[in-house]
């Protein structure tokens, strides 16, 4: 059972099926990565990742080869609370207009709540109406992936952590100019970091 569905159609949660489907082709990729060798380091064996890093005022610093942030479902639960733990590992949605971050206006960064990856600006924030906090741009390209989401007969383009693989939101073609982007996440998603 899924209590995180957003009531707007074009932003809800993937189905227990797909994510179903998610998780045990994940698990078979671990598994063969893996299990042939160590199965008890089946977590540590992550791969590394180019990310780029950000100072507190929000200027680049540079790009970094860094290892993924990869844990066991147990770990991410302790870590977590429990609306950002479905929201980042299972792909939930909060509701519209519930979040912390939809009707924020400070001046910093946003970073992941999963691991710490700076992700977007408050520069590129602006009042979607929409209930989640939208972005026309991610602070770098290099910080997000975008992965088909088929989920609800709907072709959309989730958005997640480069660095931890977590479900950040999706990305939709109506956004405010300079890109026609709408980065619309959760807030749950995200930790507020405010400018140096
Ligand atoms: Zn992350």
């Amino acid at each position: 059972m899924n209590l995180m569905t957003g009531p707007a159609k074009t932003f809800a949660a993937p189905s227990p099926s797909r994510r179903g489907f998610l998780l045990s082709a994940s698990a078979v990729a671990l598994g063969a990565a893996a299990l042939a060798a160590h199965p008890a380091r089946a977590v540590t064996s992550a791969k590394t990742v180019t990310i780029e890093n950000f100072n507190a005022a929000g200027k680049s610093i540079g790009k970094v080869s860094v290892a993924k942030v990869v844990k066991i479902e147990a770990d991410w639960k302790k870590q977590l609370p429990s609306q950002s733990f479905e929201i980042l590992r299972h792909a939930a949605t909060e509701p519209a207009f519930s979040g912390n971050l939809w009707d924020f206006h400070k001046d910093g960064l946003f970073h992941c709540l999963g691991c710490d990856t700076a992700l977007f600006d408050s520069e590129t924030k602006y009042d979607s109406g929409t209930g989640w906090p939208s972005f026309w741009q991610p602070i770098s390209k290099l910080n997000v992936v975008e992965t088909t989401d088929t989920s609800f007969f709907m072709t959309r383009t989730a958005i997640s952590c480069a660095r931890c693989d977590g479900h950040l939101g999706h990305v939709f073609d109506d956004g405010p100019k300079p890109t026609g982007l709408r980065y619309c996440m959760n807030s749950a998603a995200l930790k507020f970091v405010p400018r140096a």
